[in-house]
């Protein structure tokens, strides 16, 4: 019997539960090592002790019931210990009879470290690791349950999309360590100024959500405020902050939708989203609030966006070509053509206008104009055997997003190697904002092109950033003076002006000038005057199909 004791008494002791065994009054008469360390009692001051002495207040009611319904568990409960701290711990009970004494035997083990690590899961699962605030998921769970009370309170409440502008240079130029302390110092610029009730969360990269309790029953009160707040946050966001030695300002666009009677959780955060993306478009470093003709709008782009994706897959575009003249030796000489895409959406035709702005935003003109450069290419194959057009050139309109991408270069190279061409028969136009949106590579791939041999030529010049910078350091062949200038160059002296001196521009630096866009003798008369010998307008012809170029 004294050996079987023992062996019980080693037995228990060697178990990971905290064993405990109370008799009929619920008192300890026995408990193992395990116990004893759990709830800091020396083993003799355990015997005696109550059952509901090891357990915490709040989970009584919790035991008791157990008891009541003789369900021995396992279950979770809170525990006391002998220092009044607390811990979460799996109870097991188990009714037994030793010697004929009914007796209730109490295992139990400590889940604290287990219930830590849940905490830490759900913690991670909800907020954002960098800024410590909600995430997109749990903001809109938690805003769903806001939305809820707002209107069982017949409360406004409004929904504001944050958007830091530009902070892409942050990352680049100082480093993504500076960039995600802007982004930890933004969140605590924008809490700072919201009330408790209120909440922030990150819910992208530079992407922030607010949920503003406005606290009134009138829908245009509820603006007022929302307005007025909403400036408050801007005007945080736009202080100087320092980080290191640097000293960055920085601005947001934001967008602001008032939380409604009716619109759902998903509605609200695209309303504020789709007026966040009208401040970014309308100019960045502004608040704008959503309407309905908004979304409209949005509406039509998303539509257009879908087709437009259609028509380059499926090639849905046509080429134009609008000739170029000279009258250098007064009779009327053909030097070339522009090609002008236009966009055949079933059976009817697009202008660019309308279309090459979104394909751009998309990326989709970088397809786009590999399409025309192809087709050009094309064209000149055919037209070197062309006893009139084998002299002829074509222009072709090259896109930001095209020039940007890196691969343009090896397109260009292609398109004139694969036709055997005269690089020269290729004039590329481009914009001069894109020239000066990163000047040195745009030097280095402007000499590359120049390598490749083809012409280049600065469309819509004047209207951009004109700098005489650009035109000294790149090798460019002509200027495309802007058609606006020569629209009410009759009437307009700045116009004329304007005129005037890129013609002069043109001969002091040896590069040819155009003037597009000619529609009466009247201004052709003036250009002439100025000594501009290049033109392109109705005057000569409109944008034709490719068999009716002569
Ligand atoms: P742009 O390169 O400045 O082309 C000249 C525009 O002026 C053309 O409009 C042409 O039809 C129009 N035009 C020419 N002469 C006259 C005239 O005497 N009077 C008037 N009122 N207009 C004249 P279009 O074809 O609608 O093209 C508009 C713009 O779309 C082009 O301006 C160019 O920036 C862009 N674009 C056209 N094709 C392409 C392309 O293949 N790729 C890219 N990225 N952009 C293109
Ligand atoms: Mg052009
Ligand atoms: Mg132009």
């Amino acid at each position: 019997m004294e050996r079987q004791i023992e062996m019980l008494r080693i037995l228990l002791d060697s178990t990971i539960e905290g064993v405990v065994v109370f008799n009929e009054e619920k008192r300890a008469i026995h408990a193992n090592r395990n116990f004893s360390e759990l709830f800091g009692y020396p083993e003799e001051e355990i015997i005696g002790k109550k059952a509901f002495d090891f357990i915490a207040p709040e989970s009584h009611a919790l035991v008791k019931e157990k008891i009541k319904l003789n369900d021995s568990g396992p279950y979770e409960a809170r525990m006391l210990r002998k220092d009044g701290t607390k811990f979460w711990a799996i109870l097991r009970g188990k009714d037994a009879v030793i010697d004929g004494e009914k007796v209730r035997i109490s295992a139990i083990i400590d889940i604290t470290a287990m219930k830590e690590k849940e905490r830490k899961i759900l913690y991670l699962a909800n907020h954002d690791p960098l800024t410590g605030t909600y995430n997109r998921r749990f903001f809109q769970e938690v805003l769903a349950h806001k939305i809820e009370t707002l209107r069982r309170d017949k409360l406004y409440g409004a929904i504001l999309f944050i958007d830091l502008d530009d902070f892409k240079e942050i990352n680049d130029t100082l480093g993504h360590d500076i960039g995600d302390a802007v982004l930890v110092k933004m969140t605590e610029m924008i809490g700072g100024c919201i009330r408790k009730s209120d909440i922030v969360a990150r819910i992208g990269g530079d992407e922030f959500v607010v949920l503003l309790n406005l606290g009134t029953v009138s829908v245009n009160l509820a603006a007022i405020k929302a307005e007025m707040m909403t400036e408050k946050i801007l005007d945080h966001i736009r202080k100087p902050i320092r980080i290191d030695h640097h000293e960055i300002r920085i601005n947001a666009s934001i967008g602001i939708a008032i939380i409604d009677r009716k619109s759902t959780t998903k509605d609200l955060m695209k309303f504020a989203d789709i007026a966040m993306y009208q401040a970014k478009k309308t100019g960045k470093n502004r608040i704008v609030f959503f309407d309905k003709e908004l979304q409209k709008n949005l509406e039509k782009r998303i539509t257009t966006m879908t087709n437009l994706r259609k028509a380059v897959k499926n090639n849905d575009f046509r080429l134009h070509f609008q000739k170029q003249i000279c009258l250098r030796n007064g009779a009327p000489q053909t030097i070339g053509v522009e090609a002008l895409i236009r966009w055949i959406d079933r059976g009817k035709v697009i202008p660019p206008g309308d279309f090459i702005p979104l394909a751009e935003e998309s990326g989709l003109s970088v397809e786009i104009g590999n399409y025309v450069l192809r087709s050009v290419g094309e064209i000149l194959a055919k037209w070197k055997e062309d006893p009139v057009k084998k002299d002829y050139r074509i222009s072709v309109n090259i896109s930001p997003r095209q020039f940007e991408e890196e691969s343009f270069i090896e397109r260009v190279e292609e398109v004139v190697a694969f036709n055997d061409l005269d690089p020269q028969r290729l004039c590329l136009e481009i914009t001069e904002n894109l020239l000066v949106h990163d000047i040195e590579e745009s030097c280095v791939k402007i000499g590359l092109l120049k390598e490749i041999g083809v012409s280049l030529s600065i469309d819509d010049f004047g209207t951009g950033f004109s700098s005489l910078m650009y035109l000294k350091k790149l090798p460019v062949d002509e200027l495309k003076i802007d058609r606006s200038f020569i629209e009410n160059i009759e009437t307009n002296e700045s116009d004329r002006i304007i005129v005037e001196t890129i013609a002069t521009l043109g001969k002091k630096f040896k590069i040819n000038v155009i003037a597009e866009g000619v529609e009466n003798e009247e201004q052709l008369h003036l250009l002439r005057d100025f000594g501009i010998v290049d033109f392109q307008g109705y005057l000569f012809s409109k944008p034709l199909d490719i068999e009716a170029i002569k």
